[in-house]
């Protein structure tokens, strides 16, 4: 019987290891599909406070669990494929393997949607990101692509006009799922230039680890072209990973949890944190932040039910 399992090993799901550890509360922490969560995807960061010099995803990950571990938490490998919050203790299996638990934190994060091309997984960290504002930086005064056309799009390639000397904002429609505001904003924009109805089909060089073009093909006419870039931000969504909780957590229409009163869900001693229920900050900041309200809401309830 476990005081605390930590569903997720992003920011916020180690987070919240570090602050029930320190509490002697022993958490498990189940690792997920992508250990380390998104900050594992990206090289340089440079807006976490405390790390004046910046420092890489990974590396300040891998701080975060080892911090975790020297205060007693526990990883498990894998993924949680079913849970039952019916009644108390919570049951949750990983495969084959089943774990009982006073209090659950789900971290679970969200996964940036991908393009699907090879030299995308291959160039990501390097020229491509699923964050401007993580990012946005190393691009002043270069010539960058963002791909997609709903509200994180537009905002995306705003943002990053502070930045970049063009922003070419790449959609597969002629018509657009962003708000109407934020529309007019981005066409009210002189940097940025509308590159539709087009997909990219490819990012070159995977082979120099950076980017240089993405050869784009016209959707309608078939017309192939390339593009000189150096960045490519990828905005076409993001999926939180909360299919193993549908119709036992609340969520929104997107599947995002629904949080009340701190990191609280609609079950008593189920408590959410970082990306899994928010799709708008989606920083590490914050979801450290969220991590640690998880933890003492943990610490608390279990106070208050009397383990
Ligand atoms: P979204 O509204 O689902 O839009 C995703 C966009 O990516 C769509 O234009 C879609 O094209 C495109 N897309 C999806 N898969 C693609 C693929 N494989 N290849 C090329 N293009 C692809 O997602 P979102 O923009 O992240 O917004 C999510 C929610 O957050 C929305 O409700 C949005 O309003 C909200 N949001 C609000 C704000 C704000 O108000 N400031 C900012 C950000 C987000 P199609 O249109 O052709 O399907």
């Amino acid at each position: 019987m476990h005081n605390v399992v930590i569903i997720g090993s992003g920011c916020a799901g180690l987070t919240a290891a570090i602050y029930a550890a320190r509490a002697n509360l022993k958490p498990l922490v189940i690792d997920g599909y992508e250990p380390g969560g998104q900050l594992t995807l990206t090289t340089m960061v440079e807006n976490f406070p405390g790390f004046p010099e910046g420092i890489l995803g990974p590396e300040l990950i891998e701080r975060m669990r080892k911090q975790a571990q020297h205060f007693g938490a526990e990883f498990l490998a894998g993924a949680v494929t079913d849970v039952d919050f019916s009644k108390r203790p919570f049951h949750i299996s990983v495969g084959k393997e089943n774990f009982e638990a006073k209090t659950v934190i789900v971290a679970a994060g969200a996964s940036a949607r991908m393009l699907g091309l090879d030299a995308e997984r291959q160039l990501i960290g390097h020229g491509v990101s699923t964050c401007a504002t993580c990012d946005g930086f190393f691009f002043r005064g270069k010539e960058i692509a963002v791909v997609g056309g709903g509200d994180t799009a537009m905002e995306e390639a705003l943002f990053l006009t502070r930045f970049a000397s063009r922003v070419h904002l790449i959609h597969r429609r002629r018509e657009f799922r962003a708000t109407k505001i934020m529309l007019d904003r981005a066409h009210a924009n002189e940097k940025i230039k509308f590159v539709t109805p087009a997909v990219i089909e490819n990012i070159s060089d995977a082979g120099k680890s950076s980017v240089e073009a993405v050869s784009l093909r016209d959707t309608e006419t078939g017309k192939k072209s390339e593009l000189l870039v150096e960045g490519v931000f990828v905005a076409i969504g993001h999926e939180p990973n909360t299919k193993v909780f549908r119709s036992i957590l609340d969520m929104d229409e997107n599947g995002y949890l629904a949080t009340r009163n701190g990191s609280k869900t609609n079950i008593q001693g189920v408590f959410a944190a970082g990306d899994v229920q928010d799709h708008h900050y989606r920083q590490a900041v914050t979801a450290a932040g969220s991590g640690c309200m998880a933890a003492m809401d943990a610490e608390k309830f279990l106070e208050a039910t009397g383990h």
